[in-house]
Order: C-alpha cells, then structure tokens, then sequence
C-alpha cells in the first residue's frame, strides 16, 4: 500500500506498507477517488486535538473491491463501494448492548485511525458498501455528508412543514437542506455569505438568508414570528455561534454537527432563558445504504458541487497549499484526487 502520512512532526510523506487480508470478513479495495476537505485539513493541523499522529488523512473515499478474504453475498470483486469512515469499537458498554451508534469509542478514519489517502485500504464486509451503477462518483465521494445529514435529521425528529435554520451554506449545508425539503421539512439556509447561498438556491434551496444585523427580524418575517424550533449549526460555519441561539425559538433544539471540532463558545445564558437543548452529531455511522438509496432515488442534486479531478503526484503540493490556507484563514477549496494516476 502507498500513502500519504502527516507524520508527528507535521510534515506530510509518501510512505509504503503491506497489509494483508487479516480476518474472514476482510477485503481489501483499491481506493479510486479520496477527497480532503476543509475538516481533515483542520483535524490534521490540529483543531480540538482530536487527531492522533503518525496519520494518514482522508475521511472519504470510494473505491473497488480487489480481494475477498471469503465469498460474500453482497459483495463481489470488482464492486464499486463507498466506505464508511467510522467504526464502532465492538467491546464497550453499549455496543455489546447492540447499540453499536452509540458506540463510546468510535474509531474515525483520518482522525484516531488511519484515513483514505492511500492506493488500497484492508476492511471488513461492515465497512464497505456497494454503489449501484445509477450513483454518479461525483455525488458517490459526498456519501458521508449525506449519511451525517441523515444523523442529524434522525436526532432532531424533524416534523412535517418545520422550518430548520442550517447555519453554513457549505456542501454539508446544502446537502443538509435538501434532505430536510424530502422529509418534507422547511429548511432556512444562513450563511455570512452570499456565494455559498447562491450555489444552494441553484441546487433547489428556496429560502436563503445572509447574515445582516436584522437577522433575526428576517427569521421572524420568515416564520410568522415563531422562530425557529430546530437550529443546525455546521461546524465549519464561518457566522458566529450566538446566531443560532438567537434565532431559536423557546425550547428549541441546537445541533452541532460536522467532521471537525472547532473551539466554539456557547452563549448558555440565552439557552437558559429559552430552556433549550443542544446536541452535537459528528458522524453518519449506520446510515450508509439509507444514504446510497437518497443518492439513487436522485433527492439531492449535487452537480453544483463537482470538484476537478487532480492527480497523485500533485497530493504533496496540494494539502501543504490548503494547510497553509487554513493557517491563514483562507478560504480554499475541497480537494478530490483521482487515486488511480
Ligand atoms: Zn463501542
């Protein structure tokens, strides 16, 4: 296997390793397509000290089943499959209650285990899952996005005509969106922002908001003066945190949620004195085939957010430019690597 490390000195490297087919489950995929976002780059520079070095970065990939450790039923060599990023541990308290989603310690690709930015990846038959032919690889490397929006939008128990506010108009933002138009919620997408709006209405979001001082009289034309019961706020929103506090009606709920964990500071007074609940949602783990099936039922249009394709050898180059950018506080743009060249 060759991939590409963040070592403990932070310096990226090409490295080589062999790795072989380890148990009766195990497969090994040739990883096609990898995407480092703005998340891991944050995760590998060392936001919230979650990640664990040596590491190899990289929460998304999809790739093609080369070997199987044993026959499968489901999957066959040659299949195209995404990968989930997150594993639950199998021995705590709660997984061997079978309640493997809330398992007490997740192991994340590209944060405590070893991520995707790697020509062949060994995994189990629970970590892999097979792509229909319909599913664009494009919309495919976004899968984990859709499988936390999902997360998201099963722990809030969105009602019928419920307006959402989603705070951050990024790809997770407006995946999040579009969800909650096919569960048949309201969704109020607010950003600092105009482009990131823009490119969400193109992709069927109606009712965007720009951050001005009169916010929240814009969120009370919006919702008769209610407000807004369920707030998500992503955790690469460039508005501040209060917002969502403020624009959430008495008793609402907060969700934090996204891949990377960022230094937030809550307004608790104003939770409070609205007597809200906050909540944070960082991975899709368990809803993979739900979110292959959104894919395939087309619910969400991704075609504004296809990335350019780059290459292997430009990966170096690439991820020291975006670490440097974050480092900035630049804005920079999501990189997909075509793994095959
Ligand atoms: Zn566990």
């Amino acid at each position: 296997m060759n991939g590409w490390q963040i070592n403990t000195n932070g310096k990226i490297e090409k490295i080589s390793r062999t790795e072989m087919l380890n148990s009766v489950d195990s497969l090994k995929v040739k990883i096609t397509r990898a995407l480092i976002t703005e998340e891991d780059i944050a995760l590998i520079s060392g936001e919230g000290k979650a990640a664990t070095f040596p590491l190899i970065p990289g929460r998304m990939a999809i790739g093609q089943i080369t070997d199987l450790a044993s026959p499968s039923e489901y999957l066959a060599k040659g299949a195209k499959v995404c990968i989930s990023a997150a594993r639950s541990c199998g021995n705590c308290y709660h997984c061997l209650d079978g309640k493997n989603k809330q398992c007490f310690d997740f192991k994340i690709a590209g944060v405590n285990a070893d991520g995707f930015l790697k020509d062949f990846a060994v995994l189990t038959t629970e970590d892999v899952f097979p792509l229909p032919p319909s599913v664009k690889e494009t919309d495919a490397i976004y899968l984990e996005y859709i499988a936390l929006a999902l997360s998201v939008i099963d722990k809030l128990h969105i009602e019928k005509g419920q307006h959402v506010a989603i705070i951050g108009a990024t790809v997770f933002g407006c995946i999040l969106s579009q969800l909650i138009i096919y569960y048949q919620g309201v969704p109020i997408l607010i950003d600092d922002e105009e482009e990131g709006l823009l490119t969400a209405k193109k992709s069927g979001i109606y009712y965007t908001l720009k951050v001005t001082p009169k916010i929240e009289v814009d969120v009370g034309a919006l919702t008769g003066g209610r407000m807004i019961s369920k707030v998500v706020f992503s955790s690469r929103a460039n508005s501040p945190v209060d917002l969502a506090f403020k624009i959430a009606s008495p008793f609402a709920e907060i969700a934090f949620a996204g891949f990377s964990y960022p230094s937030i500071k809550a307004p608790l007074q104003i939770a409070l004195k609205k007597q809200l609940t906050c909540k944070a949602i960082t991975n899709g783990f368990g809803n993979y085939e739900t979110a292959i099936n959104v894919l395939a039922n087309k619910a969400v249009d991704l075609s504004h957010y296809a990335l350019p394709l780059t290459k292997m050898e430009d990966i170096e180059t690439n991820v020291d430019n975006m670490r440097a950018a974050f480092k900035e506080k630049k804005k920079f743009s999501d990189l997909l690597i075509n793994m095959l060249g």
